[in-house]
């Protein structure tokens, strides 16, 4: 049980406050492993896992903090050494993350220096439901990777929290770290006050009152997060680490999720889409690599998964009744 992935939600009894910690070991270690057997690629660089970790930990905070039936999947649109990196996570806990690189990372590379040379590297959240109707767009809300002053953010946990306040309009707190064992991640949230979306102006004396008192008691608590250090999230156990910070205060906590119902790693390839992905391409195209390859394969960038397709399995596909070409199908 000790190394199972787990995250637990609690709440702050009587404030206006909400909490998650999320603790990915086994799940994290299984993303790793796969991508160390990779031949083409090798292991990540140390920043690229740290990175990459922090994304998925935030991924299961962010999908455990709304209540969608769909995927969401966390990118980083790089401009330097790291051009992609993805976490997506579905509404069960199930998890995969990925990233691409082109060129070296520095072994101290920082967070800038790895996606955001030129300050034109951006973070993107999709919301992509279960139940899409075809030509239905996924919702998605984009953040460049700099503050308010064009700064460059040196920290994934800030741009989050840029996202975070832009797009659902809530104070959020996060502590992100990841190593080769563990990615993990606190997440606090304060919140909205009932009705406040339209009724913020109509606001009593009274009323704007409390809502500063409450806003008192989020400013406490996210002090006490901030004070939380990468290597404590890292070695300590969930009820440690809520201990530490939170002793003092009331907390309501939830039933943990963990094993089937936990964060796991799951990779959602399939032959049956990697042939769609190829009839996508058309025929002219997919004969173009017969021809000189021989036959096409294709690998799952997320789970390390070989796709072959010799020239009868390729005929098959344009010329079985659904071989319609697929318009925007893409690898997933
Ligand atoms: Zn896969």
């Amino acid at each position: 049980m000790k190394n199972l992935s787990e995250l637990h939600k609690f709440l702050f009894d009587g404030l206006p406050v909400r909490g998650m910690v999320v603790r990915l070991t086994d799940a994290w270690q299984d993303i790793l492993k796969r991508r160390t057997a990779n031949t083409e690629t090798g292991a990540y660089p140390e920043p690229v896992t740290q990175l990459l970790g922090q994304m998925a930990a935030a991924a299961v905070l962010m999908q455990g903090n709304i209540k969608f039936n769909g995927a969401l999947v966390l990118q980083v649109f790089g401009d330097g050494p790291v051009k992609l990196a993805v976490a997506e996570v579905q509404p069960d806990f199930s998890l995969r993350a990925t990233a691409s690189l082109q060129g070296d990372v520095p072994l101290a590379a920082s967070l800038s220096q790895m996606v955001n040379q030129n300050n034109e590297g951006r973070c993107a959240i999709t919301l992509d439901p279960l139940d899409r109707m075809p030509g239905q767009q996924p919702y998605q809300g984009v953040v460049p990777l700099f503050g308010d002053r064009k700064e460059k953010l040196e920290k994934l946990s800030e741009v989050l929290e840029h996202y975070m306040l832009q797009s659902e309009q809530l104070d959020t707190t996060l502590v992100l770290a990841a190593n080769h064992e563990v990615a993990a991640g606190l997440l606090i949230q304060r919140l909205p006050l009932e009705g406040s979306g339209n009724l913020a102006g109509s606001y009593g004396s009274a009323e704007r009152e409390s809502a500063l008192g409450q806003s008192e008691d989020y400013q406490r608590i996210s002090i006490l997060s901030k004070s939380l250090q990468a290597e404590e999230l890292l070695s300590l156990d969930i009820d440690t680490v809520l201990h530490r910070l939170f002793w003092q205060e009331p907390l309501l906590r939830f039933e943990p999720l963990q094993g089937a119902q936990g964060p796991r790693f799951a990779c959602s390839c399939s032959r049956e889409r990697v042939g769609r992905m190829i009839r996508s391409l058309g025929a002219p195209e997919a004969e173009s690599i017969l021809a000189e390859r021989g036959q096409i394969e294709v690998g799952c960038e997320f789970c390390g998964a070989q796709y072959e397709f010799d020239p009868v399995d390729a005929a098959a596909l344009f010329t079985s009744p659904e071989a319609m070409p697929t318009p925007g199908a893409e690898l997933h």
